[in-house]
């Protein structure tokens, strides 16, 4: 049963994966509700249902678009397996417990916003009120203990970030603020700290290796977004790996 349902939740993954691409690529230049059929964004051809088989047709057409022959981004593959490796982890660490809905929200969102910060510098502000709505629906069931974390989180996630940027004067922005107070309200004012810990410290640690190996220059400006939502999943789930680990070595 296991076996399967580890299965079901890769697969699951990569299909939301394709889909989520879709909507980070499409939801910042209004694109999203046009009911336009995915199409190849270099020659404009509509896909065909096996030209859009997550991962699979990427490899079965090496790499390439059937018609125009022109490179499609290694972006789509990657996100579509990174999705669902992190639905199948959702699985594994959590099991089938309320926590494991959120995990998947959590998965999904953060997949969009890495798409959308990759592609255009932009965490979409409609996105994250979306995804507002639907956690605030789950923190009412499922509330923090306390409960305030929540509003201490997500007042501290903008205040503090509001603070970085006046007195940084850029490097991050306002999606970074608005993300922030979101992954605080989620996660409570204790997760929102080892966030900005660990996101700031990828962040720092990648930019000076890309700086150093000359893969991007001083001047153009790298996306924070998805070192920030890399820092809030290491919290939320090695939070819940140390949980677990105790629980078992102990009891
Ligand atoms: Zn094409």
């Amino acid at each position: 049963m296991t076996t399967f349902l580890t299965i079901y939740f890769f697969i699951l993954g990569t299909i939301l994966g394709s889909f989520y691409n879709v909507v980070g690529l499409r939801l910042p230049n209004g694109e999203l509700f046009k009911e336009e059929r995915s199409y190849c964004p270099k020659c404009h051809k509509t896909l065909t249902w096996y030209e859009l088989i997550p991962i699979l047709s990427f490899l079965f057409q090496k790499g390439r678009c059937r018609n125009c022959k022109q490179n499609i981004s290694p972006l789509y593959p990657t996100m579509e397996l990174l999705s669902g490796f992190t639905f199948t982890l959702s699985y594994y660490l959590l099991g089938w417990q309320l926590e494991l809905l959120l995990a998947i929200l959590l998965v999904s969102v953060f997949h969009m916003i890495i798409v959308s910060d990759i592609a255009y510098m932009i965490i979409p502000n409609r996105l994250l009120l979306f995804f507002f709505v639907l956690f605030l629906i789950y923190r009412i069931i499922d509330p923090l203990t306390p409960w305030w974390s929540s509003i201490i989180g997500g007042v501290g996630g903008i205040v503090l970030t509001a603070a970085i940027i006046l007195a940084s004067k850029g490097g991050m922005g306002g999606g970074d603020m608005k993300l922030f107070g979101l992954l605080g309200f989620v996660l409570g004012w204790q997760l929102l700290l080892v966030t900005y810990f660990l996101s700031t410290l990828i962040g720092a640690v990648v930019s000076g290796v890309l700086l150093a190996t000359g893969v991007i220059q001083r001047k153009n400006p790298i996306p924070f977004g998805p070192f920030i939502v890399l820092g809030a999943s290491f919290a939320f789930f090695s939070g819940r790996m140390i949980i677990d680990w105790y629980l078992q070595t102990f009891f």
